[in-house]
């Protein structure tokens, strides 16, 4: 299992806006674990919603903010018209004049306050998809850091939204190896690792999927047979270990960080 990465929750509050935004839809628990907050909420204007790293916020009216962090299992899935029955754990119903949306098994589902909305955001790292995201914040934290590279990326306080699939990718094309020391990444690799992850977290945004091969390496390019993974897109070197590396032809390394899988090539990213 994997946790969704920063792009899918934007898209997320995107499609949400869509379904909801300026109406009062009625919001329920089937399952009865957010009965309390659904019925604080239920039939008040939905204002507007945001992604914030991989945390969804809908914000309505009365300063009351609905938050969402789907975690491993959490899933969203909505329809036109009428609703149909619940089935299974549906933590979240909400029910709006054209369409309906369900949530199962999310990590966090609750009401906050505005206070505690500041509070998420505080412990937050700047979020690459967000347009008053400050990339300088990140990197006081990694220049001070002899933490991994790979380690600091992943660390949501650090930078938000980025998963194991953007960070091994964005330091694949930056050519840095995943265990450099945060303090040794220089001001300027920084200022282009920051920029690499914008276009490609923003690419994902439009495409629903993660992308992050240059036209060069593409298979139609390289005569090769497209990527076959559950994920989809084209990658560098996630979930490619042993494979040939895309660039060089070395074989795809694979080592483990804090219980993750990372992916490198060592001739790419010799540093
Ligand atoms: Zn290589």
């Amino acid at each position: 299992m994997v946790v969704p990465e920063g792009h899918s929750i934007h898209r997320l509050a995107t499609r949400h806006a869509e379904l909801f935004a300026g109406e009062k839809p009625q919001v329920s628990s089937p399952q009865g674990r957010f009965a309390e907050g659904a019925a604080l909420i239920s039939g008040t204007l939905l204002e507007s919603t945001e992604a914030y790293g991989k945390h969804l916020l809908h914000h309505y009216a009365g300063e009351m903010t609905l938050h969402i962090h789907l975690g491993l299992y959490g899933k969203f899935t909505d329809g036109a018209g009428e609703p149909p029955a619940p089935v299974g754990q549906v933590r979240l119903r909400m029910v709006g004049d054209r369409h309906w949306l369900d949530l199962r098994g999310p990590t966090a589902c609750e009401l906050l306050t505005p206070g505690e909305v500041e509070a998420l955001r505080a412990r937050l790292g700047p979020d690459p998809l967000r347009a008053d995201a400050d990339p300088a914040r990140a990197y006081a934290r990694i220049s001070r850091s002899p933490t991994p590279l790979a380690a600091l990326l992943l660390d949501q306080s650090v930078v938000a939204g980025t998963g194991l699939i953007f960070v091994t990718e964005a330091l694949f094309r930056a050519g840095l190896p995943p265990l450099l020391p945060g303090r040794n990444l220089t001001p300027a690799g920084w200022q282009a690792l920051w920029a690499d992850l914008v276009e490609l977290m923003t690419l994902a945004v439009e495409r629903g999927r993660i992308d992050t091969v240059r036209p060069a390496h593409l298979p139609e390019a390289m005569g090769r047979a497209p990527r076959v993974d559950r994920h989809g897109g084209e990658v560098y070197v996630y979930r490619r270990s042993g494979d040939p590396c895309h660039v060089c032809g070395s074989a795809v390394s694979r080592g483990e960080l804090g219980g993750r899988n990372l992916y490198w090539c060592a001739a790419c990213q010799a540093g």
